[in-house]
């Protein structure tokens, strides 16, 4: 996206169902889903976070990319950060204990600040590629997890799919895939 005063933005689109809007406003609150929006990721301080989180009854995976609870965390990311933090994606975000909370915020920390550090600079061609680089279970399905070695597994949804390590986090036990119980059937 290209203005006439020589600004402009480029735009990048995974998922496989594509959607964009563009809005032009004079303050970006005038953007219904903007005013809408959660605390920015990196601006929530812990215990707003603790406190967040466990207002919401639900799969921790579904909270944390929840952007009216917390802004900024997309599907990639939540996948690893719920590796950093060695939690299953389908933890109850109300059931954390104290010291989950703070792996969990201080993993939503590192992991975004990384991301942030890859990405400054970047055009959109490059950034999917730099972004592949650091990922440790986020499109790795059937690859080895880079911290303990067991295969990183996929749990598939209508349009989008999420992926964990049993081992670092569930325990070993491998998470009901909704599209693997259809083959079973
Ligand atoms: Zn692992």
């Amino acid at each position: 996206m290209h203005l006439d005063d020589g600004n402009g933005f480029d735009l990048t689109e995974q998922g496989t169902r594509k959607g964009l809007a563009v809005y032009v406003v004079r303050s970006p609150s005038e953007v219904p889903g903007i005013a809408r929006l959660g605390p920015d990721a990196l601006e929530v301080e812990r215990e707003q976070f603790a406190a967040i989180l466990r207002s919401r009854s639900g799969q921790l995976k579904g909270a944390l990319t929840d952007q009216t609870l917390i802004s900024g965390i997309g599907n990639a990311y939540s996948d690893e950060i719920l590796h950093a933090a060695r939690l299953s994606p389908f933890k109850g975000a109300d059931k954390l204990k104290d010291d989950e909370l703070v792996r969990l915020f201080d993993a939503m920390r590192a992991t975004l600040t990384d991301a942030l550090d890859r990405q400054r600079g970047q055009k959109a061609a490059t950034m999917k590629g730099e972004k592949r680089s650091g990922l440790m279970v986020h499109a790795r399905t059937g690859l080895p997890c880079p911290v303990c070695g067991d295969t990183v597994r996929e749990v598939s949804f209508a349009d989008t799919s999420l992926q964990y390590c049993p081992t670092c986090q569930t325990g070993g036990k491998p998470l009901a895939d909704r599209r693997m119980s259809k083959l079973l059937r």
